[in-house]
């Protein structure tokens, strides 16, 4: 099974998938946390990515697509994957249909996190505060300026692709600002069909 999350930067994606990949034994694919990989590695590509995404800018879609087209035929994500962060362009969303059509495995559901963008800016510096306090390292791109042109580049380069998924009968909405337990009740009853 392939589901898509889709949502503006700390909508709950992330804590959403990994609920979601103990339930139903699928894999998460975070491209964030991939390209942040690449970056800890110190290889050509993270050198590459650091400054695009510590501006809060969108890595091209040829490298996008290219990691995830290896990624998902590794073992671990023979029984399906939760993409978290991916497609992010119109450009990607029909990339990955092309690559999961050749599987012969469609998307089975595409879950949008709607939420309040204030109330994200609001999270984030709670979180930043609560890093600092704890004496742990802040993210790169984990600062106001940065997420406010995160969620401008999430309007629009990435909300496109919703009526793309809308078109094809696959997008369902749950309200990212519910307790977790609500998104995630609702996300298993959309997940059951
Ligand atoms: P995330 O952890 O998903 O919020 O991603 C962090 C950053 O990585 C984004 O702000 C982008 O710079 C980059 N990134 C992650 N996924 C993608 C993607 N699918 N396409 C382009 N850039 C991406």
């Amino acid at each position: 099974m392939y589901l898509i999350l889709i949502g503006p930067p700390g909508a709950g994606k992330g804590t959403q998938a990994k609920i979601l990949e103990q339930e139903y034994g699928l894999k998460q694919l975070s491209t964030g946390d991939m390209l942040r990989a690449e970056i800890a590695v110190g290889s050509d590509l993270g050198k590459k990515a650091k400054a695009v995404m510590d501006a809060g800018n969108l890595v091209s879609d040829e490298i996008m697509v290219d990691m995830i087209a290896n990624r998902i035929e590794q073992p671990d994500c023979a029984k399906g994957v939760i993409f978290d962060g991916f497609p992010r362009t119109v450009d990607q969303a029909e990339a990955l249909d092309a690559m999961l059509a050749d599987k012969g495995k469609p998307v089975h559901a595409v879950i949008e996190f709607v939420v309040d963008e204030e109330a994200l800016v609001d999270r984030l510096n709670t979180r930043i505060r609560q890093t600092l306090d704890a004496g742990q390292p802040v993210r790169g791109d984990d600062n106001e300026e940065t997420l406010r042109n995160r969620l401008s580049v999430y309007r629009n380069q990435t909300a496109p692709i919703l009526p793309y998924y809308e078109s094809a009968g696959l997008l369902k909405k749950v309200d990212g600002m519910a307790p977790i337990d609500t998104v995630t009740a609702t996300i298993k009853t959309i997940v059951r069909g």
